[in-house]
């Protein structure tokens, strides 16, 4: 384990938080210690309150913050003190618990308190650090885990045994640790659960983990068990997947089970189908997490298989033998209401895995965390063999108010405007113009959008998780297909597609035209989009909450203009084919409305060029010609956007067929 401190950069830092926070952000960076929100750190500060007393407090990371991003303002500073008198007690409750956390702060404004401050404040070291180290967990998560750690550390860790964390940890180990402390203890392990360092300084205490984790690693490499990628070489990604429209079903399935779409996202790697093709899979992935706060994004369990019907009814009911058992003899002895009973992660043969999550990020999380699990179960199990803690364990966490709300916290950071929070929107044309604006609005609605756009810009858009942008020429039918395979993969379905993508010659009369450049539009602007309605119609109408469907039109569908035959004849024909698949596809719930934009000039359409001639061709400065409506506005591709997205949405759910005209009101047309 590279030990990441670095004198140089520590000293900037001139205060002992500001040091906190620079070795917490050194354990955050490394993911084999902490991940998302996992771990906690702390530093105790004597400071002169606004009376001039000195107060001992125990500034302890709060709960919601990431120790790889940490602030300052990440820290909550509690009176030490009171901790330490109530790491005395024989009982405190969750609520009584955070209450005298809470109440005992001396900063109105810092986040609350982790969950396990009274166990750093009773810890008598400056600086204290807690990870959830891949390598420790490997080892206590083993039938003779204690005697193995005993054997690697001597005295130079305390080792409590797993109990609940929370206030009965802090208990626990305000007993044992006193006890059991020697002059040579540097940290302490929790079986199961993770490690703790301290010392006196910043540096000490993350000195400490390090070396403590790094014994840890080498004894799993003189157990040859350090390097279990070796066994992911064999594996190879030409095997058969599993077709992405059983992905959409399998999404639909579970959305459906739900009540509310959700995101599929595959991860098919060398180690994921090297894992679920491990000749033990049925065993060694039924167990349990690799440490207990794990349960709250992952489950218990992952799903084995993607059988529809039946692997996901197995689990459901599985799942709910695990409630009511866990529920009869809860921790907190209160009653306990069934959370979705849905898999997080699902192993398969042929797919490898694929994580589940109401958005990306959460999906995003799961994928992470279980790729720690795999490395961790897979050297577990050359030690002799995985075992994780008993369901009742497990369940106490999941079921753990102080956990849930953790959960709750960062689904709420992560939602933003949330009409389309778990959807998936696919938008063609998308670099600039109307397009990239329609990215734009769908995304700031909480869709997962994948862009398609001839110019290889557009994979670079934006680079955001909840972004796919993939080069593509529309008009060829096989890449096509790849981008929606690519998209089903990604996201799990496809509940939107915005057809947008076009192209407007500069005028030309019919004597005028030749048969390469007519053919050159309808190729773009209608035949394109003939392949990808087809191409898209079976997710389409797998969708959750039913297919949505814009088409891009124009006012010259209803008003035609002089020197635009092939664009005019393309985007009416479009309109036309709109208007069957309304008919096709209503039964299949999938509705297709029509936009018919005009005079929209912020689009890679309207060159200058294009612009002055237009304007010109109509006897107007090119100012009069932008904004020559009714309502004498101008529209832009956000107003354009805004309007494609809102017609996905809730409000035109029960519209199909429709032809919208934004144009700011044209003569002509009305
Ligand atoms: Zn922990």
């Amino acid at each position: 384990m590279q030990n990441l401190w670095n004198e140089h950069d520590a000293q900037a830092f001139d205060n002992d938080l500001d040091l906190r926070v620079y070795s917490s952000r050194l354990l955050g960076q490394d993911k084999s210690l902490v991940l998302h929100g996992g771990g906690n750190t702390s530093v105790k500060i004597k400071q002169e309150n606004i009376l001039g007393e000195k107060e001992s407090l125990l500034y302890v990371k709060g709960s919601g913050w990431d120790l790889e991003t940490i602030e300052a303002e990440g820290y909550a500073p509690v009176k030490l003190n009171h901790l330490l008198k109530l790491s005395q007690l024989d009982v405190l409750s969750d609520a009584q618990m955070v209450n005298e956390l809470k109440t005992n702060m001396t900063l109105a404004s810092a986040p609350g308190p982790s969950v396990e401050t009274i166990l750093h404040a009773l810890l008598p070291y400056k600086y204290v650090d807690h990870t959830h180290s891949d390598a420790v967990v490997s080892i206590t998560n083993t039938a003779n885990g204690k005697e193995r750690i005993q054997s690697i550390y001597g005295n130079k860790v305390v080792i409590i045994p797993y109990v609940m964390p929370g206030f009965d940890l802090s208990r626990l180990c305000a007993e044992l640790f006193p006890k059991e402390v020697t002059n040579e203890t540097i940290g302490m392990v929790l079986m199961n659960h993770g490690i703790f360092s301290f010392g006196d300084s910043a540096k000490e205490s993350y000195d400490r983990m390090i070396e403590l984790v790094s014994m840890a690693e080498d004894y799993l490499d003189q157990q040859r068990a350090l390097e279990v990628e070796s066994s992911y070489i064999n594996t190879s990604l030409e095997s058969e997947d599993i077709s992405a429209i059983h992905i959409a079903r399998l999404r639909n399935e579970i959305s459906a089970h739900l009540h509310y779409p959700v995101i599929l996202q595959q991860q098919r790697t060398p180690q994921t189908l090297a894992f679920a093709n491990h000749p033990q899979i049925t065993h060694i992935s039924q167990q349990g997490p690799a440490t207990p706060d794990h349960v709250i994004r992952t489950k218990q369990l992952p799903m084995l298989g993607t059988e529809l019907n039946s692997s996901i009814d197995n689990y459901i009911s599985n799942y709910q033998s695990y409630f009511t058992a866990g529920a009869k003899t809860p921790h907190d002895g209160q009653k306990k209401t069934m959370l979705d009973p849905l898999p997080r992660i699902i192993l398969d043969k042929k797919a490898g895995m694929i994580t589940m999550g109401k958005s990306i990020k959460d999906a995003d999380i799961v994928a992470d965390i279980y790729q720690h699990t795999i490395d961790i179960i897979l050297r577990a199990t050359q030690l002799g063999g995985f075992q994780a803690l008993p369901s009742q364990d497990i369940f106490d966490v999941e079921y753990w108010e102080l956990e849930q709300a953790k959960l709750k916290k960062s689904s709420k950071s992560s939602a933003g405007s949330s009409d389309f929070s778990g959807e998936i929107a696919l938008v063609t044309g998308a670099v600039t113009g109307i397009g990239k604006a329609c990215v734009d609005s769908l995304l700031t609605r909480g869709a997962c959008v994948v862009a398609l756009d001839i110019l290889p810009e557009i994979e670079s858009l934006y680079q955001r998780s909840d972004y796919l942008g993939i080069c593509c020429d529309v008009t060829d039918e096989d890449a096509i297909i790849e981008a929606l395979d690519k998209t089903l993969r990604h996201f799990g379905g496809l509940d939107m597609l915005i057809l947008n993508a076009g192209i407007f010659p500069g005028g030309c009369r019919i004597e005028e035209l030749s048969l390469k450049d007519w053919r050159r539009v309808m190729d773009i602007n209608l035949d394109a989009n003939v392949s990808l309605l087809s191409k898209a119609h079976p997710f389409l109408k797998l969708a959750p909450n039913g297919g949505r469907i814009i088409a891009m039109g124009s006012k010259n569908v209803p008003a035609p203009g002089p020197g635009a035959a092939a664009y005019s004849s393309a985007k009416a024909a479009l309109n036309q084919l709109a208007r069957v698949a309304a008919l096709e596809w209503g039964k299949d719930n999938i509705r297709i409305n029509t936009l018919h934009p005009n005079a929209v000039f912020d689009t890679a359409i309207w060159t200058p060029e294009v612009l002055a001639a237009r304007a010109e061709h109509y006897g107007m400065t090119i100012e009069a010609y932008k904004t020559n409506n009714l309502l004498k506005t101008e529209i832009t591709s956000k107003d354009v956007a805004e309007l494609a997205a809102e017609m996905c949405g809730s409000l035109f759910a029960k519209t199909t067929a429709a032809q919208i005209p934004i144009d700011g009101g044209n003569d002509r047309v009305i």
